[in-house]
């Protein structure tokens, strides 16, 4: 029997991507035999070369891996989902907050496209880091290289 090949989407906003972010794909290239990373985008909110240079800075994490690929889209992320004929998607989930966020979330996308999300448990070495904490402290010209890949 041929073995099918899953793949995820891991959509998020990725402002920028941490080493959170990282252990997540990581941990779910075990599981999945794809994985797209997709910065959702909202063209008429961000300047576009912010967005370039986002995505060039996590496809150069991932270069030499074929495993691993990364887009951007705006819109709904299970019509991306769908467009790219994906299995699943994959998000992380760092406490209670990010709980009761991330059930309501896939509640509706599998209420609305049949589209089941996995949710893996962030490393707690990871779990108080965000993007916005990260974003924060760049802003105030903290070093912030210890967060990020
Ligand atoms: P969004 O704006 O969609 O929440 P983010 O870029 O903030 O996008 O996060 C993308 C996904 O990564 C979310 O599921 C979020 O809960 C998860 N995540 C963020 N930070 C971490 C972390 N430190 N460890 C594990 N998962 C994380």
């Amino acid at each position: 029997m041929e073995k099918k090949i899953r793949t995820a989407v891991f959509p998020g906003s990725f402002n920028p991507f941490t080493n959170g972010h990282k252990s997540i794909v990581d941990r779910a290239l075990d599981l999945f035999d794809n994985i797209i990373i997709a910065i959702g985008f909202n063209e008429h909110k961000e300047d576009s070369g912010d967005l370039h240079s986002r995505l060039e800075t996590i496809r150069n994490i991932y270069k030499g891996n074929d495993a691993v690929s990364v887009e951007s889209y705006s819109g709904l992320t299970v019509d991306f989902v769908k467009d790219k004929k994906a299995d699943a998607i994959l998000r992380g989930v760092r406490n209670m907050q990010d709980f009761e966020y991330e059930r309501n979330l896939a509640d509706v996308n599998r209420e609305i496209a049949g589209i089941e999300t996995v949710i893996l448990i962030a490393e707690p070495q990871y779990g108080y880091i965000s993007s916005s904490m990260v974003r924060e402290l760049n802003n105030f010209g903290y070093d912030i290289s210890r967060f990020i890949p």
